[in-house]
């Protein structure tokens, strides 16, 4: 019923619509002139047919007025000429005669008037007998018989004026154009309603369904169709319709498809099929906004983050096949191992990030993270017949408790994850707050560090190395100094390369800063060159150095560039680059030994030398670790260790120096042991470049120069 009405009301609107548009105005006009040129030309024959009655039609009009007129009164009077005198001369007045010729009925003249040139009784006879009319130029003659006139003797040869006749014609056509234009109107308009409702009404209805499928393919905005469809026009719109339909259904499925795939694409890991990264935030963010439960209850979770350990090594090792196989048992693993309402996504490479909430039976996150750590570690993973033991690094974080916010406690995770790696793999660290401070300061040393290079606030400072034998110069060790400006009163300070040298090896920027060092020590130890201070200039390289970039071209490069002699060049590694990557390292030893250039183990004693390593590797001088020998004079062991440092290096063939030297027992106790090189603060502390110059210039190559000074 509502529905009737309703498309009533809009087929009502519809006819009014119609009014508007173009083509109902086109065929308005179009069947408004076909119906009155048909009119037009319908009454146009209709008065040329009147035209050829024209001249009877004439006669007969005449025939009346002629009887009207005076002539007649005074021929029934019997007068024998009646048109003699004023009389003759007034039927010659009478409206639309130009002249006549009046005849006795023997044809005798009786007289003429007006223009009677041509004008004849004679002129009307023919084989039939009497004509009644004649038409000329402009007039027609007519011939008045006595049976016209009441059989009074008489014939009257009358001249017309034809062009006055013409002009009556018009202006009867004048006065029937109101009224042709009228009947035209109203015609148009009854077949305009039909047309409208057959075919205007339907054809504006589809253009306009047609108009909105196009504006809105997946949900064209059309209404039903008003009418019956008993015809091809209702048909062909039906049609229409369901196709509009059609096309918006199968568009709708496809953009679902799509999306279904798109968003597996979006949220979820092709490879094991669990959520990704993107996901895992999202389902934080649910818990989080469901926090608190309808009785008031905080809900806690837990969140775990697990790294592999090594896993790039089987990646690299094994095949990215066995690599894919593992990670997807990893997955499976932990979503069989864990509780419905766990979420296990995969976040990295070989990162998977869990959430579990804490509930009666789990109420520490330690303990989850123990459970995944055994779920991973207990049992290999068999690819292929092959078992493959992996371990992992896990960081867990709870909500609330370490972050209200959920991307936070997956950050807090991360770090306390990143913790657990640093602290040596295959372990799980919880987060601590002061972790996350610890990461941000060392951020915003990264960020400054990076600034720091491009401002030119890094620079050199030189600390001497002496023969301990002779006393005499041998070398300087270029240290790194950034002067790092902040708003204190001096302006900045100056930090400590042992605390940024680590986070330019971590972020890569040791690179780009390793060049800068090795290229300013070159050219500064080539001003010493020059003026005739032959030393060594030691320079220390990362093992990050190592891998990033290429130090035996870079060494190449600077070398020719300043000019200095590989063997005064020194580069100064630790043990830890020996660690890594063995073959690559004595590789890479090898080719800098082979330019030519020095190379000493900094820092020795203090990490993992493997005798048998040492032997392969291309090294002129071991370097003891100052610890041993700050603590040398109190305590036995380090004195031992620097003791038997000494005497292995001595029996590998190289040469010994110890650093942190500034004692003179420190002195004495090193040249009884046989040491080779000293450095320390004893001689000097680093020192910018011109100072140095001023230490080569002033020391009289003794080491009793340091007794006096001190
Ligand atoms: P390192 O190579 O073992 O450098 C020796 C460190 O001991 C220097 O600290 C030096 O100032 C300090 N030192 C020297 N004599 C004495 C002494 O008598 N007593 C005491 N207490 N300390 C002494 P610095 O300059 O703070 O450098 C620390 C570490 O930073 C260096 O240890 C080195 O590993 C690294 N480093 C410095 N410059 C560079 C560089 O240009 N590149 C790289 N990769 N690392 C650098
Ligand atoms: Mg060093
Ligand atoms: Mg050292």
């Amino acid at each position: 019923m509502e529905r009737q009405k309703d498309s009533k009301r809009k087929s009502l609107l519809f006819r009014a619509y119609i009014w508007k548009s173009k083509i109902t105005w086109r065929i308005a006009v179009a069947i408004f002139i076909t119906l009155f040129v048909m009119q037009s030309l319908f009454i146009g024959a209709f008065l040329y047919k009147a035209e050829i009655d024209h001249s009877l039609q004439t006669h007969k009009a005449l025939k009346n007025e002629i009887i009207a007129s005076t002539v007649m009164d005074r021929m029934i009077k019997g007068d024998a000429n009646p048109f003699f005198g004023e009389y003759g001369a007034g039927l010659n007045r009478v409206k639309h005669i130009l002249g006549y010729k009046a005849y006795d009925i023997t044809f005798e003249l009786l007289r003429q008037e007006g223009d009677v040139n041509g004008l004849d009784a004679s002129a009307f006879q023919d084989s039939m007998g009497y004509k009644k009319a004649l038409a000329g130029e402009g007039y027609i003659d007519v011939l008045i018989t006595p049976e016209d006139v009441n059989n009074l003797p008489f014939y009257i040869a009358l001249r017309f004026d034809d062009a006055q006749w013409d002009k009556d014609i018009i202006s009867a056509l004048l006065e029937h154009a109101g009224l042709l234009f009228g009947l035209s109107l109203a015609a148009t308009a009854i077949m305009l309603m039909f047309l409208g409702r057959w075919i205007l009404v339907p054809t504006l209805f589809l253009s306009e369904n047609l108009r909105k499928a196009s504006l809105s393919p997946e949900k064209p905005e059309i209404e039903d169709y008003p009418y019956e469809a008993n015809d091809e026009i209702g048909t062909a719109v039906v049609t229409v319709q369901s196709l509009i339909r059609q096309n918006a259904d199968n568009i709708n499925r496809i953009k679902s498809a799509a999306q279904d795939q798109i968003h597996k694409l979006a949220y979820y890991d092709t490879l094991t099929g669990l959520p990704n990264r993107i996901l895992f935030l999202q389902k934080l963010a649910e818990l989080g906004r469901a926090a608190v439960s309808d009785d008031g209850q905080i809900r806690r979770w837990a969140v775990i983050t697990i790294d592999l350990d090594h896993f790039k090594d089987v990646n690299d090792t094994m095949g990215h096949n066995i690599g894919d196989a593992i990670l997807r048992g990893v997955g499976k693993r932990l979503a069989s191992a864990l509780p419905d309402t766990a979420v296990v996504a995969r976040t990295g490479e070989d990162e998977y990030a869990i959430t579990v909430p804490m509930v009666t039976s789990i109420t520490n996150a330690k303990e989850i993270g123990e459970r995944v750590q055994g779920v991973i570690r207990n049992e290999p993973f068999k690819v292929f017949n092959e078992n493959f033991q992996i371990r992992c690094s896990i960081g867990v974080a709870t909500y609330p408790d370490d972050a209200s916010d959920p991307e936070q406690v997956l950050k807090n995770a991360d770090i306390a994850l990143n913790r657990a790696k640093e602290d040596g793999r295959d372990t799980i660290r919880e987060y601590v707050e002061d972790f996350d401070r610890a990461v941000q300061l060392r951020f915003q040393m990264l960020r400054d560090l990076r600034d720091a290079l491009e401002e030119e606030q890094l620079a050199l400072h030189f600390q001497p190395q002496l023969d301990l034998q002779s006393g005499k110069v041998i070398g300087a060790e270029a240290l790194l100094r950034w002067w790092r400006p902040d708003d204190s009163e001096k302006g900045g300070t100056y930090i400590s390369p042992g605390l940024f040298v680590p986070i330019a090896e971590q972020s890569g920027l040791i690179v780009p800063i390793g060049e800068f060092v090795l290229r300013n020590a070159c050219r500064t130890a080539k001003t010493w060159h020059d003026k005739g201070h032959m030393v060594r200039i030691a320079v220390n390289v990362s093992g990050a150095q190592f891998h990033q970039s290429d130090v035996v071209a870079l060494t190449k490069e600077v070398l020719e560039e300043t000019g200095i002699e590989p063997h005064y060049l020194e580069l100064e590694v630790t043990e830890s680059v020996f660690m890594d990557d063995v073959e690559f390292t004595i590789e890479t030893l090898m080719k800098l030994n082979n330019l030519g250039v020095e190379l000493a183990i900094d820092d020795f004693g203090t990490g993992y030398s493997s005798l048998s390593y040492l032997r392969q590797f291309p090294i002129d001088r071991l370097k003891i670790d100052q610890s041993f020998i700050r603590n040398a004079l109190k305590d036995e062991d380090d004195a031992a260790i620097t003791k038997t440092i000494i005497s292995l290096g001595h029996s590998l063939n190289l040469k010994v120096i110890a650093e942190g030297v500034e004692e003179l027992e420190h002195e004495e106790f090193l040249l009884k042991e046989g040491c080779d090189e000293v450095q320390g603060y004893r001689y000097s502390r680093p020192v910018p470049p011109d100072q140095v110059m001023e230490f080569f210039e002033n020391y009289t190559g003794d080491l009793d120069y340091f007794k006096k000074k001190a």
